[in-house]
């Protein structure tokens, strides 16, 4: 029996969309079709029907699919050394975490494997802070509403939208909500209890909402007076996303924690909490810890993105933001079909009118079947999350197919 069954483990074996349905566990609703091969903007799939990708796999393939540059980078990396856990340190993770240092406020870095990760790590940092410099009553977490942190129970619990965290409970205690850019509540709210707050700078999955600039500054001003850790939830805005290398670097307001994933690896997993010096300090040996973050492969590919968002690069997400913005405002004049189109760099949200509220998801699926791949931020947003790099000639390609869509959204 156990031979016979081991022996099924080289049977050759056609996977199909409906073994999603039978093999994995269904918290993911995946498209119809298998992805099978990318290259730059363009992705295939098992039909060889072609798509253009304005979603990179929700803002996570920054550099496009196959980018030559980080297949050569990983593949000598690939023959030398994959893995030696944080027993021992590297040479890869070593360059990445200086040239993070040097291109930011932080002093000093801590990587894991994922956005959650890194967000935990900056919650428990920020607790651990608050402890050892004050006393257990200074605990108190605000995060806004809206706001997405992740999926572990801490992250989920601090993120501002309570439909991931029911019925998870109980939950971790001190965490409040406040309204986004709303200074009066915040003002309001803060005490001695509070210890950390954590925040977007474009809130991303709950609808691409950048921050009010002065809200921001004045958040800082206060964390500053009361010795609060600042928090700035970079896993979306990051890595060239908003043509900065981060976002706060338009508005020159520092954290004293940032966490980056998502676009740091360019499709490589990897999470980086980024922090000062008297931050850094609080987590010694045994206090946090990973197995495999910081390991060569993803550290290797991530310096590799990090040395391409150069100032070309990210003068050309500005480009495309505007062409982008261009091509929205034309197909809303002529369809009439988004009450707002807002975001940053190549972080777009366009809200539809109310009549199509709940439909979001439904044009995403109209514009794959047309040949564009888009996100949902909510269910009344569609995202547009392209490669920084994407080919203009495929920006203005996709708004075609993304016309066709449209139209068959309005018929319906
Ligand atoms: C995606 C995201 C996360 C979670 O990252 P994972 O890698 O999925 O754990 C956290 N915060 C923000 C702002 C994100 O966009």
């Amino acid at each position: 029996m156990r031979e016979m069954n081991l022996r099924r483990n080289k049977v050759f074996f056609q996977p199909k969309r409906e073994d999603f349905d039978k093999y994995i566990v269904p918290c993911f609703s995946p498209a119809p079709f298998i992805l099978v091969k990318g290259r730059g903007s363009r992705l295939w799939d098992q039909e060889n029907k072609e798509y253009i990708d304005f979603a990179s796999g929700i803002a996570v393939t920054s550099l496009g699919h196959s980018n030559v540059k980080l297949i050569n980078a990983l593949n000598t990396q690939l023959n030398k050394l994959w893995h030696v856990s944080n027993i021992y340190t590297n040479e890869p993770v070593l360059k990445l975490a200086k040239k993070l240092v040097e291109l930011t406020f932080a002093d000093k870095v801590f990587f894991c494997n994922s956005g959650a990760e890194a967000n935990e790590a900056a919650l428990k940092l920020a607790r651990k802070y608050a402890n050892e410099y004050y006393d257990k009553t200074k605990n108190e977490i605000i995060a806004f509403e809206n706001s997405f942190h992740g999926r572990t129970l801490f992250t989920v619990t601090v993120g501002g939208q309570s439909k991931y965290s029911d019925n998870f409970g109980p939950l971790p205690p001190a965490i409040t909500h406040l309204p986004y850019n709303d200074l009066k509540t915040f003002e309001q709210h803060i005490s001695s209890k509070t210890c950390a707050v954590i925040v977007e700078l474009i809130i991303g999955e709950g609808g691409v909402i950048p921050i009010d600039p002065f809200f921001l500054e004045q958040v800082r001003k206060i964390c500053t007076n009361y010795d609060i850790t600042l928090i700035f939830d970079e896993i979306q805005t990051g890595m060239g996303r908003t043509g900065y290398l981060y976002a706060y670097q338009e508005y020159n307001i520092v954290p004293d924690i940032l966490t980056s994933a998502k676009g740091l690896g360019g499709g490589f997993p990897i999470g980086a909490m980024l922090t000062k010096e008297k931050w850094a300090q609080i987590f010694q040996p045994g206090t946090h810890g990973t197995t495999f973050g910081g390991n060569l492969l993803a550290a290797t590919v991530a310096e590799t993105v990090l040395s391409q968002l150069d100032y070309e690069m990210l003068s050309g997400v500005l480009q495309r933001h505007d062409i982008i913005m261009n091509e929205l405002i034309k197909l809303n004049k002529k369809y009439n079909i988004f009450q707002i189109i807002r975001g940053k760099g190549l972080l777009i949200g366009a809200q539809l009118s109310s009549i199509y509220y709940g439909k979001a998801k439904k044009l995403t699926q109209l514009a794959s079947e047309e040949g564009l791949l888009i996100l949902i931020a909510g269910s009344n947003v569609v995202r547009f999350t392209p490669a920084l790099n994407i080919p203009l000639d495929d920006i203005y390609e996709g708004f075609q197919y993304f016309e066709q869509a449209i139209i068959r959204f309005k018929d319906k």
